[in-house]
This record gives structure tokens, C-alpha cells and sequence, in this order.
């Protein structure tokens, strides 16, 4: 048995509670509920009262009343399917409790004969007679029933009863751990223990006290420690030595001459603090973020030649084989010829593969494309100095750590994600790494015009991407994925490809999830050639691929889109010079939450006050990119609600990392939080 001072009895399997057997422990942990601490997160939603004492005569039928009673009468009929009949009474009138497939013995023990007992039930009518039937809150001792009784949110399989005993058994054994939290802070929750704070969680009178003490304290423990686990992480990346990379430039101002666009001051900017990073001892874990087609590819390309001019060699990964092919070939197309440049995919064959591999082996090559698959195992590289990974938004904290152990001590790592989040989450999720900005656009980009259309309007639509199309454009034309009928998915564009095929002979192409990915690259690469005019497709369309020729999208069903998605597709059009037009449709006429939105995403091309403004509708937990980031959900923390609690977290970190504070008196509250186990080796 584990002392209960101790935050062990927290981290503790649920089945080594009283009164868990195998099957609750099955249905909680389908729940989602592992260990005792998860249980403190399953809040009430609401209570049931039981503590006023109703006479007979009044009660109400259909109400849960709780009645104090004289056991009267046994009825247990030998007859199959007939339930047994328990009459009592009080000094008011009679009532019947009555029980299906309860055995005999039980009902004795319960409700003893001629004894005085507290029951709480529904009442029911049956015969012009008051009924409860199979009463679970019976007691001799009425203060047991007499309670505001919680009602949680119950998975089935385990009853109100149950569940209310195992919290309740927690709450009781719930340690008093050591204050982590220095007194300044500890006195904006007007001094309030996490002990004291998880027991009026679970107050029924509490329910729903979001601005209370005790509730901004939780939310604020759950954010510092989340905080604090990424600044471990970083702190233990820094804490890496590497060798010196010693490079002049060269490379790089070559390069800039040869562009046909002179960079912007951002990207400047970012170039100047990443050749810093590379040219430190300490190893680098950049993230740069950066709106689409705010030009991350290039900044990124600029700076791995400075390291192959330092003498290392680069491997830069992308989400998909043909981005990585047009990485590919923009490192072709503007890198000093000198410069071994390769491309692994999966179609290489193998034999090319074999001479690849050894080609890098022998560092022969100097800068290597590819998706994942670079980095098997038999690809090894003499002298690795940066790796940089393109649209990273997928990533969790935990693949962002192993990746950072990747290559060795003397990779630099740059990671670039177009995902913009608000700003009061990204110590949350970015926290482990240095960030780089890019905000401003490449110049004389035009704006995208933004519409919105209804379905019925579908010939003006067509009118205009007739047009277009004679101008010698191109269109993307983009249906969800129709979840409610998940068998018929594809449907939907498929039939809008049969439509359109009508209007535009051999001018439409179309692309699901169902197409290999063979395939579906192949479809991709004929658009780029322009082989047709129209791509329908799901949002498979991926990120980061430049389509210069395509300069509209239409989205239809764009209600089923959040702000951030629809922004993201929206930058797969106006990547070149011509005026862009994206078109929003929808099927019904819009709500006012649906117009609002509308109008942010009409009236704003910025990624970042998209998606901060997307929050405030919808809130964070839909925000793209963010639930496959891998980031655990806050459980009480909001970042709308507890926008202040963020911004707090983010200067105590800062104290602590200033002042150099031993993270030891953090220790149960970093064990506790931290659900992926990643501080293990670090406290
Ligand atoms: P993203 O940041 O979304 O990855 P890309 O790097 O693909 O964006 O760049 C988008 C397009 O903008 C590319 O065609 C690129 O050549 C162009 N571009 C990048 N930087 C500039 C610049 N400073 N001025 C003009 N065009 C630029
Ligand atoms: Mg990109």
C-alpha cells in the first residue's frame, strides 16, 4: 500500500481502487481512465437532491423524492417473472417497493421487517398505489441518503452508485502533496491547496464555478506544468554541444543574386537568426512558422547551403513524395551547380536507390529530398549537420523529441509548420523550440477575393469558371467528406465530377482518398502540367504544393469547414501572379455564426488572425492542426476563458528559467500532468 501523502496513489491503475472489478475497470478504461487521476477529471454535470424527506401523501410521481419508512409487509410470490412486493409506510400513507430479479436474501438485509429506513427513489404509480421500483439509495442511516447526490456523465455498465462510491473513495484518500507553487502565485487563488481545490471540484454545489479559486488553480497547474515540460525539453536540447559550423555566405549571396524576387524583410530576418543558430555550439531546434505562401522553402533551402558550404551534409523531409519533388526541383533550378543534390522517393527504384545510399554514404551528395523514408535505417549519412522537416503540424511534442536525437549531435534541426495557432497556446505546443516568424507576404502578392454563394447559384459559378478557364486558369473545386453517411463518402465528388465532366468534357479530373497514392500523385503531376482544367477532389489536396496556375477554389459545403482549414485551402490558389478568387458555398441559407465567419475569412488574409479569431467561434479544441499535434487536451484549461492564466504561466516560466529555480518542488506536479511520460528522465 502506497502512503497517501504520496502522488503514487494518483498514478496508480484504477483496478487497485475498492470496489473496481474487472468489468468497471474494462468500462473505464474504454473510457479513457486509467489511472486514479483521470478520475478527478470526469466532472458532474449536475446534481440530484435527496435531502429533504417527503411524507407519503405528498409525493409527486415521476419526481426522485426520498421518503423515511416502517417495513411492513413481504410479498415474495413463487411465481417466475412476478416481482417481489415490499409494502412500507409512514404516518402519512402506504407505498410499495418493488424488485425485479433481486434476490430474497438481499431484500431482508435491506429492508428489514418492521424497521425504520431511508430510500430514495423515483416514484412511480401502479393500481392507484405509490411504487418505487429496484431502489438502489436505501439506508438505515438516513444521513447517508440525505445528500446532494453528483450526477456524472456515466459510460454504461456502471451505475450511479458505483461511481459516486469510487470518487468519493478517491476524494477521501486524496493526498495532501507539497505546495508547488510559490506564494505570489499561490495568492491570485487566494491561497488555496490542490487538495482543498480537487475536493470542491467535485462539490455539487460547485458545478459549473468556472471563475472560482479553486477552478482557476487546477487550470492554471494544468498549464504551467504543460509549459514546463516543454522548457525541460528545450533546456535538455541546449544543453547539447555540437561542432562548429563555419561558413561565410558564399552559397547564400550567390543565390540571392539569381532570384527573381528579392527577399522580404521577415524572411531576412529569419535567415539572420537560423545562420546564428548554426553557427552556436549549442544545437539547434528551430520551428519556423510561417502563413502559406508566406515563403518558408526558400529561407529554408538558403540556409541548408550554408551548411554544405560549412562542410555537412542536409536531408529535408516533406509530408508527401511530390512535394518533396518540387523542393526537389527548386534546388535544381537555383543551386550553384556545384552542389550534389538528390531525390530519394518511394518510386526510386531500387537499384537508383542502392546508388543513392551509397551515394550519401560516401558524401557524394550534399542535400537529399524525401518523405519519412529518409530516415530508414539503411540510410546512413557520413557527416549529417540539419535536417529540416516541411508542414510539421503533425508532429506531438513526443516525435518532435525523438526527432531532435535524430542524426546525432551535430544536426541542426529546422522544423516549418504553416499552421497558425493562436498566439496564447503556442508555449503549449511549440514551447520545446526557438520560433521564427514570418508575418509579412512577398510583395505584389495579390489578395485572394473571398465569395460566398448559395448551392441554387451554381450557374453563376459555372459562368465564371468558364471564363477563367478560357483565360488559361486553372480551378480546384473542393467537396467535404460528408460524414453523416461515412459508407458514401466519396459521393459527393464523384457525382459533382460526373457533372461537371458534362460541362467540361475531358477538361475535369478527380482525386479521393480512395486513389492510391500512385495515383493520386500522378493526378497531381498531370494538373501541373495542365493535362486538364478542373480538379475536383476531398481536401486531399495537400498542403504545400505550389499549383502557380491555378488561381481559384471552390468550396462547397463550406459550413463544414473551421476558419483555419478554409483559410489553408484557400492558399492553394494565389501562389502566382494572377488575381486569385476562392468561392464558399453553401446549402441552406447561412446562420448568423455561419455569416460572421464568413466575413473574418472575407475580410482577412492573415493565417494567425484567422485562426485566433476562429477560436473565439468555436472554440480551441477544433482548431486545425491542433487535436493531431499530439498535445494533450487541457482538461479544465481554456485558452479563450483563461486567456490571463496563459499569459501568467508563460512569465512564471520565464521567472523559473531566469532564476534558475530547481524544478524539484515541481516534481509531483510534472508527474502528475505529464500523461506521455516525457519528463521521466529529466526529474
Ligand atoms: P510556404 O511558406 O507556404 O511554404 P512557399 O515557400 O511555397 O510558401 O512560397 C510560395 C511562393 O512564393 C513560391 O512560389 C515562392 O517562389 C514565392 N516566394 C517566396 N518568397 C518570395 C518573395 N520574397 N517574393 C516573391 N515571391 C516569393
Ligand atoms: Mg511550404
Amino acid at each position: 500500500m502506497i502512503k497517501i501523502y504520496d502522488y503514487q496513489y494518483l498514478l496508480q491503475d484504477i483496478s487497485k481502487l475498492n470496489g473496481i472489478g474487472k468489468k468497471t475497470s474494462k468500462i473505464l478504461k474504454r473510457k479513457k481512465i486509467y489511472k486514479v487521476f483521470d478520475l478527478l477529471w470526469k466532472l458532474p454535470q449536475y446534481y440530484i437532491d435527496r435531502s429533504y424527506i417527503s411524507n407519503i401523501k405528498e409525493l409527486q410521481i415521476g419526481k426522485i423524492q426520498t421518503i423515511k419508512v416502517k417495513v411492513i409487509k413481504y410479498n415474495f410470490p413463487r411465481v417466475k417473472n412476478l416481482p417481489n412486493r415490499i409494502t412500507c409506510e409512514d404516518k402519512t400513507g402506504k407505498i410499495d417497493c418493488v424488485f425485479f430479479n433481486s434476490f430474497e436474501g438481499y431484500i431482508r438485509k435491506v429492508l428489514p421487517l418492521n424497521e425504520i429506513v431511508t430510500i430514495s427513489g423515483k416514484i412511480t404509480e401502479f393500481r392507484g398505489k405509490y411504487q418505487i421500483t429496484n431502489p438502489k439509495y436505501i439506508s438505515p442511516d438516513s444521513s447517508l441518503i440525505r445528500k446532494k447526490h453528483n450526477k456524472y456523465a456515466l459510460t454504461e455498465g456502471i451505475s450511479e452508485k458505483i461511481y459516486n462510491k469510487i470518487i468519493q473513495q478517491v476524494l477521501n484518500n486524496l493526498p495532501n502533496l507539497p505546495e508547488w507553487h510559490n506564494s505570489n502565485i499561490l495568492k491570485k487563488f487566494n491561497n488555496i491547496s490542490w487538495n482543498l481545490s480537487i475536493k470542491k471540484l467535485h462539490e455539487p454545489k460547485n458545478i459549473g464555478k468556472y471563475n472560482s479559486d479553486f477552478y482557476k488553480r487546477l487550470a492554471f497547474d494544468e498549464i504551467l506544468a504543460s509549459f514546463m515540460i516543454s522548457s525541460q525539453i528545450r533546456k535538455k536540447i541546449k544543453k547539447i554541444k555540437k561542432e562548429l559550423k563555419f561558413f561565410n555566405c558564399n552559397f547564400q549571396h550567390e543565390i540571392e543574386k539569381k532570384l527573381t524576387f528579392n527577399l522580404t524583410n521577415d524572411q531576412k530576418k529569419v535567415l539572420l537568426d537560423i545562420n546564428k543558430d548554426l553557427k552556436m555550439k549549442e544545437k539547434m531546434f528551430r520551428l519556423l512558422q510561417g502563413d502559406v505562401g508566406s515563403g518558408k522553402t526558400i529561407v529554408a533551402l538558403i540556409s541548408a547551403l550554408n551548411v554544405i558550404e560549412s562542410g555537412y551534409q542536409v536531408a529535408v523531409m516533406a509530408p508527401t513524395e511530390i512535394l518533396a519533388k518540387q523542393h526537389f526541383n527548386l534546388a535544381k533550378s537555383t543551386y550553384p551547380k556545384n552542389i550534389n543534390i538528390a531525390l530519394l522517393s518511394g518510386k526510386t527504384i531500387s537499384k537508383e536507390k542502392k546508388k543513392i545510399e551509397k551515394e550519401i554514404n560516401q558524401h557524394n551528395i550534399d542535400i537529399v529530398f524525401g518523405t519519412h523514408a529518409l530516415f530508414q535505417k539503411n540510410i546512413i549519412f557520413k557527416k549529417l549537420g540539419y535536417i529540416i522537416i516541411d508542414e510539421q503540424h503533425k508532429f506531438g511534442v513526443n516525435q518532435r523529441k525523438n526527432l531532435s536525437d535524430k542524426g546525432g549531435k551535430n544536426c541542426d534541426v529546422l522544423l516549418m509548420s504553416a499552421t497558425p495557432i493562436p498566439r496564447t497556446l503556442i508555449m503549449s505546443v511549440y514551447g520545446d523550440m526557438d520560433i521564427s516568424l514570418i508575418k509579412e507576404k512577398p510583395k505584389h502578392r495579390k489578395e485572394i477575393l473571398t465569395y460566398s454563394k448559395l448551392e441554387n447559384k451554381i450557374n453563376d459559378v459555372i459562368r465564371f469558371v468558364k471564363k477563367e478557364i478560357n483565360y488559361g486558369n486553372q480551378i480546384f473545386w473542393v467537396c467535404p467528406i460528408i460524414e453523416e453517411s461515412k459508407k458514401v463518402d466519396h459521393v459527393s465528388v464523384i457525382n459533382k465530377f460526373d457533372f461537371l465532366q458534362k460541362i467540361f468534357p475531358n477538361k475535369v479530373g478527380l482525386l479521393h482518398g480512395k486513389i492510391s497514392t500512385d495515383k493520386k500523385d500522378e493526378i497531381l503531376n498531370q494538373f501541373l502540367k495542365k493535362k486538364f482544367k478542373i480538379l475536383v477532389s476531398t481536401t486531399v489536396i495537400e498542403v504545400g504544393i505550389d499549383f502557380p496556375n491555378a488561381n481559384v477554389i471552390i468550396i462547397e459545403n463550406a459550413n463544414k469547414f473551421g476558419l483555419s482549414q478554409l483559410h489553408q485551402l484557400r492558399g492553394r490558389v494565389g501562389r502566382g501572379n494572377k488575381q486569385a478568387t476562392c468561392i464558399l458555398m453553401f446549402s441552406s441559407n447561412l446562420s448568423e455564426n455561419a455569416k460572421k465567419r464568413i466575413k473574418i475569412l472575407k475580410n482577412s488574409n492573415d493565417g494567425f488572425d484567422i485562426s485566433e479569431q476562429d477560436m473565439k467561434l468555436r472554440g480551441f479544441g477544433d482548431i486545425l492542426g491542433f487535436n493531431q499535434s499530439g498535445l494533450k487536451n487541457f482538461k479544465l484549461a481554456d485558452p479563450m476563458q483563461n486567456e490571463d492564466l496563459f499569459i501568467l504561466g508563460e512569465k512564471e516560466i520565464k521567472r523559473i528559467e531566469n532564476e534558475k529555480i530547481n524544478i524539484g518542488k515541481y516534481k509531483s506536479l510534472l508527474k502528475l500532468y505529464d500523461q506521455a511520460d516525457i519528463i521521466n528522465d529529466i526529474v
